[in-house]
């Protein structure tokens, strides 16, 4: 039987706890940069597996090359790299393995309101965004970069975008963003963020203005455009003025035709369901009651049927 010294195992175990937090720790970074996502490659890959599993658009085609493949293309992207020299066509191999051709009508780009847009696009049923095809499913909310060394990327610390001009994930971003605009066709939808006080709901300089909206292929024929606005926020740009005007002649200049709607009925029901009880919501609440005046509202649809008949 063997004996062991008390004291010695307290001090072993107070070197694995030592340890193990001095891993966490080198997690962490005090400006709040993250460093490569953990198990970035099973994350990678078991999403991989998971998207033909439970998560397959019926209208998007399946992936020929296996997840073994697109991971060892994303990883050769950057790994082994300096985290802020990932050229854009570093990722072409990847982005032409894994491109899915979305059908015509259903694109859906965003800009300022990822929730919203993936909601209202059904994640891919009503529309599809780029995060609900395969290049972007996989690589949506995770971080990466690379270092010189072995393991050949960074779990301490990635720059940031803003820290230098072809950061690992944005090179990623723009090559994806140009990949998905350049296999659109028919009508393209584009939300947009109505409310925002530090950033007007279309800009040149974002993804949107700047990888997408001149990258759409010959076979798109119209932009429509939905700008939502916050409940119970004041409404900063609406259609037909400011940035939304600047979009209106971008898009046209491009020989797209344009339209654009301020809070469609349909979004703004999404956006009711998160706050059913704002202001701009209590119409519901006053059916319930019966508080609704009939001769301020229209008839229900299924009256204006039987009238007709
Ligand atoms: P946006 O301003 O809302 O930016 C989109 C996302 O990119 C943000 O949520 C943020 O995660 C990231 N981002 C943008 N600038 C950043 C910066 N300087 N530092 C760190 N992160 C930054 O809208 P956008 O720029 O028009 O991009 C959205 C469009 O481009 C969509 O249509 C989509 O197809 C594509 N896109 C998606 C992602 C993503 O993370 N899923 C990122 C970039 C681009």
């Amino acid at each position: 039987m063997v004996i062991v010294n008390p004291s010695l195992l307290t001090v072993g175990l107070i070197s694995v706890a030592l340890l193990h937090a001095n891993f966490v720790m080198s997690q962490y970074d005090p400006e709040g940069h993250k460093g490569t996502t953990g198990n970035i490659k099973q994350v990678f890959e078991g999403r991989c597996w998971d998207y033909d599993v439970t998560r397959y658009i019926p209208d998007l085609p399946r992936v020929t090359a296996s997840c073994e493949e697109l991971w060892k293309l994303f990883f050769k992207a950057f790994s082994y790299q300096p985290p802020c020299a990932v050229a854009l066509e570093n990722y072409q191999p990847y982005l032409r393995s894994a491109t899915q051709i979305v059908p015509r009508d259903k694109v859906l780009f965003w800009s300022g309101v990822f929730s919203l847009a993936h909601e209202y696009g059904n994640y891919g049923r009503r529309y599809v965004t780029l995060e609900d095809t395969l290049i972007g499913y996989l690589a949506n909310s995770i971080t990466w970069c690379g270092q010189s060394i072995d393991p050949g990327y960074n779990v301490t610390r990635c720059p940031a975008w803003d820290d230098c001009p072809l950061e690992a994930a944005e090179s990623f971003w723009a090559g994806a963003s140009m990949t998905f605009a350049q296999g659109a066709k028919g009508e393209v939808l584009l939300m947009l963020d109505g409310s925002n006080p530090d950033k007007a709901a279309y800009r040149r300089n974002s993804f949107f203005g700047k990888f997408e909206l001149p990258n759409l292929s010959k076979e798109v024929t119209k932009v429509s455009v939905i700008v939502s606005h916050a409940l119970d926020k004041p409404k900063i740009d609406v259609c037909g003025a400011g940035s939304l005007d600047l979009l209106e002649t971008d898009v046209t200049e491009r020989g797209f035709s344009y339209v654009c709607h301020d809070d469609p009925l349909a979004v703004l029901h999404l956006l009711c369901a998160d706050d059913p009880s704002s202001r701009e919501c209590k119409l519901a609440i006053k059916h319930i009651r019966g508080d609704l005046d009939p001769s301020k509202v229209d008839p229900p649809a299924f009256n204006k049927i039987q009238e007709f008949f």
